[in-house]
């Protein structure tokens, strides 16, 4: 039982929509609150985007997924469900590739001969990255566009040669509109890394994969009381008009009452699912643009890199990196021997490359590792498979945080509580996990405390 938090609250029904780790999280401290839970999940299988699949004979992630030593929330789930001493943490290696060649970029001496810059532009580019670790507060960056600041800080020639290119591989045209405090999350978080493994960058990962971190969360919750419905797609949530609570529609046409409703799914999507939302709560939902991404998971006979993460700066290549996962999972006794390689494509979401073929994905991918890497062969390839996501991360446009739409919004007892409300950082578990924390102390739970205070109409009149 997770610690439980005493609120003088009665249990109520509640329905957590979207079965990921912004779910799971919200699921499990509404449970600690002593409230009746249950998790609807559209896919057959739990997790969202950490979700496993098959891939020859192992199971692992579908999206690659490390975690930091400075993960603390994460860490602590992992603690409660009794993984987190199984971790293993392994230090990484960054590489890059620039102007066709393959560069180490680990640690500061290789980053200091980096080619593509003159001394000058390195110096320049090293400050920017020192500085925006040690910037604050992002609310300034965000009134600025990642364009410019990069440019005042880095200089022409260092953006040109190395951000620009990257700024492209990861957001496509929509770096146009992204602001500085995009730059600023990701610097944040790779500083972190550092930071705490002690100048060495290391990453973890639990035995089993998200696989088994998601099999053991569910199975803990399950046994303090959480109902969870996979295959059940929230259709719409309707105010009940014959007493309190909100009618929940379901894919298969069913429909359930629940005193509560919260939704992590993306923001276009919560919009769709709750008509009675105001005009400007809808408009709200519906301007906030996502980040999607197309990700091959390859399984290969011999590994293809000996950098977790090669970022690529030439443009020919229409891929955003090269992620080596099993320089991090141990091939021996994880994937059977093998190595398992990413090759993610981010896009912004209405981008018609996110309904690439598999097959013309495929191809795409494998002719340009064999223009990348010498040694590579298709031969090598074991298995193959691509994953899709349209809605992976809202972008972080000019001025984002003054145009959220609310978490408690206009319809009793509906919440819409998702990763969009990240400010702080880039999308990731633990930035997810902690917004999930917070705001459900720090809105959700105070406005569903008042409710219960004050009694619903349709029921004081039945009771009268
Ligand atoms: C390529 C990639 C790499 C990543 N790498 C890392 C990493 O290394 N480290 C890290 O910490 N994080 C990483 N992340 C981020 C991490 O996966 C996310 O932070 C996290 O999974 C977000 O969880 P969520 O619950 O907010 O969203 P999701 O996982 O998207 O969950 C939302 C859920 O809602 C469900 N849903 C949608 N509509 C409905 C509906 N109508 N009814 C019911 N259910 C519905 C969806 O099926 C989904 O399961 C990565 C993500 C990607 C895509």
């Amino acid at each position: 039982m997770p610690d439980s938090i005493s609120e003088d609250a009665p249990r109520r029904s509640w329905l957590v929509v979207g079965g990921g780790v912004m779910g799971l999280k919200i699921a499990r401290d509404l449970i600690a609150r002593g409230q009746d839970v249950t998790i609807a999940e559209a896919a057959p299988v739990m997790g969202g985007l950490t979700s496993a699949w098959q891939l020859g004979d192992i199971v692992w992630d579908r999206f690659y997924h490390v975690t930091l030593l400075s993960d603390s929330k994460l860490r602590d789930v992992l603690s409660e469900i009794g993984l987190e001493s199984e971790i293993d943490w392994v230090e990484t290696k960054t590489g890059f590739y620039a102007d066709g060649k393959l560069l180490s970029m680990s640690n500061t001496a290789e980053f200091l001969k980096f080619p593509p810059l003159s001394m000058f532009e390195r110096l320049r580019l090293g400050g920017t990255i020192f500085y925006a670790s040690k910037i604050k507060s992002w609310r300034r960056l965000e009134k600025l566009s990642v364009e410019k600041w990069l440019r005042r800080w880095s200089g022409n020639g260092a953006f040109e040669k190395v951000w620009l290119p990257l700024l492209k591989a990861k957001l496509g045209d929509a770096y146009k509109q992204t602001s500085a405090a995009f730059i600023w999350a990701h610097t944040a978080r790779m500083y972190k890394a550092r930071r705490s493994g002690a100048k060495k960058e290391m990453f973890g990962y639990v035995p089993g994969g998200y696989a088994r971190i998601l099999d053991q969360w569910v199975n803990v919750l399950t046994e303090q009381g959480l109902t969870v419905r996979t295959s059940s797609p929230v259709i719409q949530v309707a105010t009940a008009n014959d007493g309190p609570g909100l009618d929940v529609t379901f894919g298969n046409g069913g429909t359930q009452r629940f005193d509560n409703v919260v939704s992590t799914i993306a923001s276009p999507l919560i919009s769709k699912s709750c008509d009675e939302l105001t005009s400007v709560e809808k408009q709200k939902l519906d301007a906030i643009r996502y980040l999607g991404v197309v990700c091959a998971s390859m399984l290969l006979k011999e590994p293809i890199s000996p950098y977790y993460v090669t970022n690529i700066t030439d443009t020919w290549v229409p891929l955003t990196a090269v992620i080596e996962m099993s320089t991090i999972v141990n091939s021996e006794t994880q994937l059977g021997g093998n190595h398992l390689v990413y090759l993610p494509k981010y896009l912004p979401d209405d981008h018609e490359g996110l309904n690439e073929t598999d097959d013309d994905y495929k191809e795409k991918c494998l002719s340009t590792l064999e223009k990348m890497y010498d040694h590579f062969s298709r031969d090598n390839v074991l298995d193959f498979k691509v994953a899709r996501a349209k809605y992976v991360a809202a972008l972080a446009t000019i001025d984002y945080s003054t145009r959220l739409p609310p978490i408690v919004t206009s319809v009793p007892g509906f919440y819409a509580l998702n990763s969009a409300h990240i400010l702080e950082g880039n999308l990731n578990v633990n930035e997810t996990i902690t917004l999930g924390e917070t705001k459900l102390a720090d809105e959700v739970w105070p406005d569903f405390v008042a409710r219960v205070k004050t009694p619903h109409p349709v029921a004081n009149l039945q009771q009268a």
